[in-house]
């Protein structure tokens, strides 16, 4: 896996203050994507084990909230596999902290039989199982709003993960209130 930047201290990609990979490789071709630089599957710098490192010292920082994975797509087939180890042993390590995650795909999609969808993959439960907060669907111009928390476009759902599971259905993180209205 190949990342394009990492970034500490980043008060803009989830609640509190994170630590935030952007890995690289996207099929989603948005119409109007930002960064079609990142759609390379080695865009970037490959994420090794002193990147893991690097990234690992970030949270003993006690104020440090958690990790935060952006692309790119990190639900690419390709990135999955790379991330799976990642946020296994990053929760193992970091049981406190939690797991923001951003894709470009629908919770449906990839929650649905292995195979069922190109991101459904076998190991998808697993990954997703150690997430917390899933931000999903594609960024739309044209749903675009300001004062959305830590989402471009109002279709873009932020799913509290752990609630969802706990009732098995799709549950919409509480901060989402917090949404400012200017439009
Ligand atoms: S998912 Fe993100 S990186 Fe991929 S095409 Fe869409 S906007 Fe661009």
């Amino acid at each position: 896996m190949y990342y394009g930047t990492i970034k500490k201290s980043d008060i803009a990609n989830g609640e509190g203050i994170r630590t935030t990979i952007f890995v690289s490789g996207c099929r989603n071709r948005c119409p109007g994507c930002f960064q079609p630089e990142t759609w390379s599957f080695d865009y970037g710098t490959p994420f090794t084990e002193k990147t893991k490192a690097e990234i690992f010292k970030t949270f003993d920082n006690p104020v440090v909230a958690g990790l935060t994975i952006l692309g790119g797509e990190p639900m690419e087939p390709e990135n999955q596999r790379d991330l799976l180890p990642l946020l296994r042993e990053f929760k193992t390590c970091y049981p406190d902290k939690n797991v923001w995650l951003y894709t470009g795909n629908l919770y449906e999609e990839l929650t649905g039989k292995p195979g069922s969808h190109e991101k459904a993959l076998d190991i998808t439960e697993e990954l997703l199982s150690y997430v917390d907060i899933l931000v999903d669907g594609r960024f739309i111009e044209a749903e675009k709003r300001l004062g959305l928390r830590f989402r471009g476009s109002a279709n873009q759902r932020i799913i509290d993960m752990n609630k969802t599971r706990a009732e098995g259905r799709v549950v919409i993180w509480d901060g989402c209130a917090l949404d400012k209205k200017y439009d």
